[in-house]
């Protein structure tokens, strides 16, 4: 078990510094004369007095609590947090990138735009889409600018459309999207089969359906067969097709939104393509269009001179939505999208894709005898179990989440999506070794074997965290954000 660490505060000793500087040799400001009175402190800050090197240990035992894919497997299904390669952190770093800023001339940074603009055309190959805007900082992001897209295309035809349908195994964010944008949000549900109910479909399309939002694979790691049929339903109503590629690690190189009827898609670079994510950003989650929807596109666009082949800020959109970001998106990420989508090419991207795709089926297989199976059958690059089958031991799927922890290994995502009972969804990723497979997968078992034969053990982990079982209401309820101390 590992100690317990006292909190910088409790470290402080008076006098103690990290520093030494020499004697201030030039006179004095006063801060008065800068900072109005009423800013200005009346006594110093109640900050800790260390020494240097207990602040880098401090802080540096601080940074190995964190659980990161760099240390660990993560198999955290719908977030794909896979290895992301290094090459693509260093192109990111390159100083003629680093350095630049968004307002210097466009003559100054014309491989910057012309970079941003292939990018653009890579993503909409990719997707089998028209146009690309590269401005959304996030999926959600992406999500409420796809709708917001939408939703000028139907004013712009004169049509008032309010509802937007979405299924019930959708990732949580895209009602919340539909909400934001100004739209109703009606729920579509499964079949037995984990497909979109096409019977519920078609009673709920009308002329007041503005667009149906889908994620294919679908949030259980299922590729939707109807989508031919679902895309016809919808359009045959007048309503769009949003595609919610957030997920994009099984289709790659191997089938395009744009070819199975979608109008608007929107990727997560932060997931796919090779940026690390986590705690909140930065990410991007650019939008790709069909023709019918380009002139509404956030402005500016990255646009190419006919006559001199110079790239520029196209301004010129009297029908666009206007800019949903500051300047054009987060920038440092496209370059990493760029660079990875370049360092692999076609062949190599439909790759990751197989090899996410097998890594998969692979766990499945062998995880699957050892829980209850909602979904049979083949899955693309993830797959839901369920651990209702624990219940008999008093274990429930949080628990074997918690006990994961001791053998170091984050937990894959539970309790979603919320139509399974006792959800585990697990996404291995393309980028772990057979071994690293093996090794969840034979803890994952052992772990059911305890269950049954020692529950208690399974009910009290973890034991080797610095934090053990928290009561999460009281976390939640009376949450403890400041120290004593202060
Ligand atoms: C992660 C995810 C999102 C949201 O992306 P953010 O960048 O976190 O806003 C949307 N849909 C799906 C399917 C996702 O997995």
């Amino acid at each position: 078990m590992k100690p317990e660490k006292a909190l910088i505060f409790e470290l402080s000793k008076p006098g103690r510094t990290a520093y030494s500087l020499p004697e201030c040799d030039v006179p004095e400001a006063d801060p008065a004369e800068a900072i109005p009175g009423s800013l200005l402190r009346t006594a110093p800050a109640a900050l800790p007095e260390l020494s240097e090197v207990d602040v880098v240990r401090h802080y540096t035992e601080l940074s190995r609590r964190n659980f990161g894919v760099d240390n660990g497997f993560y198999p955290l299904g719908s977030c794909t947090m896979k290895y992301n390669p290094k090459l693509n952190e260093d192109a990111a770093r390159l100083p003629g990138f680093a350095r630049i800023h968004p307002y210097q001339p466009e003559a100054s940074v014309q491989g910057a735009l012309e970079l941003l603009y292939t990018l653009q055309q890579d993503l909409a190959a990719l997707t089998g889409m028209d146009a690309v805007t590269l401005q959304p900082a996030a999926g959600a992001h992406g999500e409420w600018t796809g709708l917001m897209l939408i939703r000028a295309y139907h004013e712009s035809r004169g049509e008032r459309r309010t509802k937007v349908l979405v299924p019930d195994s959708s990732h949580g964010t895209n009602p919340a999207s539909a909400t934001a944008a100004g739209f109703e949000t009606l729920t579509i549900p499964s079949d037995a089969g984990g497909m979109v109910d096409l019977a519920a479909l078609q009673a709920a399309v009308g002329p007041d359906t503005a667009a149906l939002m889908l994620t294919n694979p679908s949030t259980l790691g299922l590729f939707e067969r109807n989508i031919a049929e679902i895309a016809g339903i919808v359009h045959e109503a007048g309503g769009l097709l949003y595609y919610d590629g957030a997920n994009s690690n099984a289709i790659m190189g191997i089938t395009r939104p744009g070819d199975m009827g979608f109008d608007v898609v929107h990727l997560n670079l932060h997931k796919t393509m090779s940026t690390p994510h986590g705690g909140g950003g930065p990410g991007a989650g650019p939008v790709g269009v069909k023709e019918k929807l380009i002139p509404f596109l956030p402005k500016p666009v990255v646009g190419r001179r006919e006559e001199d082949g110079a790239y520029f800020w196209d301004w010129h959109r009297p029908d666009s939505i206007g800019r949903v970001k500051s300047y054009y998106g987060n920038f440092g990420i496209l370059v990493r999208a760029y660079a990875y989508i370049r360092s692999y090419g076609p062949e190599g991207l439909k790759r990751v894709s197989e090899c996410a795709v097998l890594n998969a089926n692979y766990m499945r297989k062998r995880l699957e005898p050892y829980f209850y199976v909602p979904y049979p059958g083949v899955c693309k690059h993830e797959f839901v179990l369920s651990g209702k089958n624990l219940k008999q031991y008093g274990v429930r799927t949080l628990d074997v989440a918690k006990r994961l922890l001791d053998f170091g290994y984050h937990p894959p995502t539970i309790y979603f999506p919320l139509n399974v009972e006792e959800c585990i969804m697990i996404e291995p990723t393309e980028t772990e070794s057979k071994e690293a497979l093996d090794g969840f997968i034979d803890t994952m078992i052992q772990i059911v074997e305890e269950a049954a034969r020692d529950p208690e053990l399974v009910k009290n982990a973890p034991y080797e965290t610095v934090v053990k079982r928290l009561d999460e209401t009281a976390a939640a309820r009376k949450p403890v954000l400041n120290c004593s101390c202060g």
